[in-house]
């Protein structure tokens, strides 16, 4: 890189599955070269602030790992063996695949399999223009937001809340489940703003002492899976000390009474034999948003990936409607901006050739349906051949030694579009070499924010590498499949997407960099009615019509009709004396950035943190080779002795690459596949395990 010549700065936008959606100005050297990323400092919430693993993207653009041409498998599946193959006959031969499987057993044999390696809405969501078209099988989109958006949708109606930005104008800023050290910065800019121009209070729950939590004027420790507990004893305490905002209750709320009545006895002695957390924690909490009107709760994604998670974010929710919050600026709740943009997809997405009686597949449970269970198969055929982009189901799925055992049939045939070669693509029978933002046109839209995107093209892909559009239209016009997307340029369908949507166009996007849809004040804090035809915040929520549009299996749970410590965790027994969490590592954004140089100096190695009190029994000093176990499988890794967690609970911060393990199981192996009521999820940090030193 010729850093002597001055660098073109070029707006862009994080693509990264991160709820802040960064607008960056990224430094271009020339048609193949960037340098240093930094955030727009005149973007309101990124305000000059981005992750340093972005800021050293230019590590990742110019990695010498980067798969640069089309691959075919000429060794055992697996085995890592592979030979260069021209892109026409790649292509060629993934479609003589897809039509040899429908052949067999029909279109719903193809699974194409995609996630949020990337969140622009061209390279990630246009594989379904090809699914449509071609009636494979659907993707039901689980391992993420489900639970959470579910949880938060079931008290207000509808994805949205507070101007983020208010977090600055805010008296207490409670960070929930989330720790935004690690993976959404800009929280912490907003939240710490207002300690140092308001003297606002910071509140932190979190399951270890982690970054946020140390940052915290009150951090308040649990144990995993229990927050539902902690939100029922705080709004006990407000009850309790009059400190209930009855006006709002009675204008705003649906059962008011019943839940005060129902609180009763989920005082903070109950709560803290739940949740671990001392009595005199939780009053101090409690008392904290009872005397602060303009308190702002941010509730993150963490907490929800528990079984009870959908109950614990609903329960979490609900105290801002206890207070009365929301009537202040700088007061209320927000978890993602979803329901704010309105954008239509239908043009990216093929909707229009969607078929409603094609099935739909659940994405956590990928080991299930490629070790062909019957019931996740939706009593369908076998899924026999797979198109996967941007994701790494072999590292990040639950059940991995399904997810293995599935990849290695033999009559299964696998396509991966990759930009590393991960854990997927070492067990593909074609990997295509993909692009990196910066090499391609695509919008994204911040949930964790109010802003609409572009990131422009900036620089020439290297190698061969082609984007995930090129992919799906090459593959389209192989395969006979029809959808006037497949015709169009990325640009054009971002043109006529945001004309549909209401947001312009592509030309003015361009010339402004990116669009504030933020509601009026009002609108986003309810203050006319919350998104129920009565306009009343659940608190009693009739779960199975909760309004999450990605409703496409329900659990049948009997899940608590109003908030409450919901007992569906998989609790720790005399087997498994442990609970573990899979944390976020800095470093790492699920599997991405575990290429990168700095990345994986900083995180060292894979470990699992344990109270120095539960390590000693076990004789496990710091360093100590250690194994984890459950009866989904064991993982080896080494002891990090840690006495930022309550006893009991172990921290494994994630997410490394299979390899990086003794004998190339990941943490993974331990988490399991059993969707979270009511629409599905993973219980990523719900997990009971046993614990043992390695002798050898
Ligand atoms: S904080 Fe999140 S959105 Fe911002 S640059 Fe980092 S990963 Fe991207």
């Amino acid at each position: 890189m010729n850093q002597t010549v001055r660098p073109r700065i070029v707006a862009s936008a994080c693509p990264h599955d991160c709820p802040s959606t960064c607008a960056l100005e990224v430094e271009v050297f020339d048609r193949h070269t960037i340098g240093r990323v930094r955030g727009a400092e005149d973007n309101a919430y990124t305000a000059g602030v981005i992750c340093a693993k972005v800021a050293r993207y230019a590590e990742r653009v110019h990695h010498p790992d980067r798969l640069m041409q089309p691959l075919r498998r000429v060794g055992a599946k697996g085995s890592g063996q592979f030979a260069p193959i021209s892109w026409d006959d790649a292509l060629d031969l993934v479609a003589e695949q897809f039509i040899r499987a429908e052949q067999a057993h029909g279109s719903e044999a193809v699974w194409p399999y995609y996630y949020a390696g990337t969140m622009g809405f061209v390279m990630r969501d246009g594989i379904n223009r090809l699914r449509h078209a071609k009636k494979y099988s659907g993707f039901h989109s689980t391992i993420c937001v489900n639970p959470a958006w579910t949880g938060f949708i079931a008290g207000t109606g509808k994805l949205a809340g507070t101007d983020p930005r208010e977090m600055a104008k805010s008296d207490l800023v409670v960070i929930w489940g989330t720790n935004a050290v690690n993976t959404q910065v800009n929280v912490m800019t907003h939240a710490t703003r207002a300690r140092k121009e308001r003297g606002a209070k910071i509140v932190a729950v979190d399951i270890y002492m982690n970054g946020t939590m140390r940052q915290a004027d009150l951090p308040v420790l649990i144990r995993p899976g229990t927050d539902g507990a902690l939100a029922c004893a705080v709004m006990h305490c407000l009850f309790r000390d009059g400190k209930a905002d009855w006006d709002y209750l009675n204008r705003y709320t649906d059962a008011p009474r019943e839940l005060a009545e129902h609180l009763r006895t989920r005082d903070p002695e109950w709560a803290s034999r739940i949740t671990g957390c001392p009595t005199a924690t939780i009053e101090a909490f409690a008392r904290l948003v009872g005397e602060t009107k303009r308190a702002y709760f941010r509730l993150g994604y963490g907490f929800s990936r528990s079984r009870n998670g959908v109950a614990n974010m609903h329960a979490a929710s609900c105290i801002a409607a206890v207070t009365g919050a929301w009537r202040y600026e700088g007061g209320g709740a927000f978890h993602h901006n979803d329901a704010i943009f309105h954008l239509d997809k239908s043009l990216i997405e093929g909707k229009d050739a969607a078929d409603p009686s094609i099935r739909m597949l659940d994405q956590s449970r990928i080991g299930a349906i490629l070790t062909g269970d019957k019931d996740a198969l939706r009593g369908g055929p076998p899924v026999t051949a797979m198109l996967i982009q941007n994701t790494n189901p072999v590292a990040v799925a639950p059940e991995q030694d399904a997810v293995k055992r599935g990849f290695a049939r033999d009559d299964l045939f696998v396509c991966v579009h990759e930009q590393f070669m991960t854990d997927t693509a070492q067990v593909a029978d074609v990997v295509l070499p993909a692009t990196m933002f910066v090499e391609h046109d695509d919008i994204y839209l911040a949930g964790g924010s109010q802003y609409l995107l572009l990131g422009p093209k900036l620089i020439e892909p290297p190698g061969e590498c082609r984007s995930n559009h090129d992919v799906i239209c090459a593959l389209a016009r192989r395969l006979g499949a029809e959808h006037p997307g497949f015709a169009m340029t990325p640009r054009q369908l971002i043109d006529l997407t945001l004309q549909k949507s209401g947001w312009g166009t592509l030309a003015e996007l361009e010339a402004n960099r990116w669009i504030d849809c933020q509601p009026d004040f009002a609108t986003a804090h309810y203050l006319d009615g919350f998104a129920y035809p009565d306009g009343k915040f659940r608190f009693k929520p009739d779960w199975p019509t909760v309004p999450f549009g990605r409703a496409h299996c329900t659990v049948r749970s009997a899940m608590p009709s109003l908030p409450d410590h919901w007992e569906v965790i998989e609790e720790a027994d005399s087997e498994h004396p442990f609970r573990l969490a899979t944390s976020p590592a800095r470093g790492f954004l699920n599997s991405s950035f575990t290429e990168t140089p700095t990345s994986l100096a900083k995180e060292g190695r894979p470990e699992v943190m344990i109270h120095p009190d539960d390590a000693a029994p076990l004789a496990i000093a710091d360093g100590d080779a250690v194994t984890l176990g459950n009866r989904r499988g064991a993982v080896r890794l080494h002891a990090r002795l840690f006495d930022g967690v309550r006893r009991g609970v172990l921290i494994a911060e994630s997410l490394w690459p299979n390899k990086a393990y003794a004998d190339g199981r990941g943490i993974n192996t331990l988490t399991g596949a059993d969707p979270i009521a009511p629409f599905g999820g993973a219980a990523f940090h719900d997990n009971k395990v046993w614990l043992k030193k390695q002798t050898n």
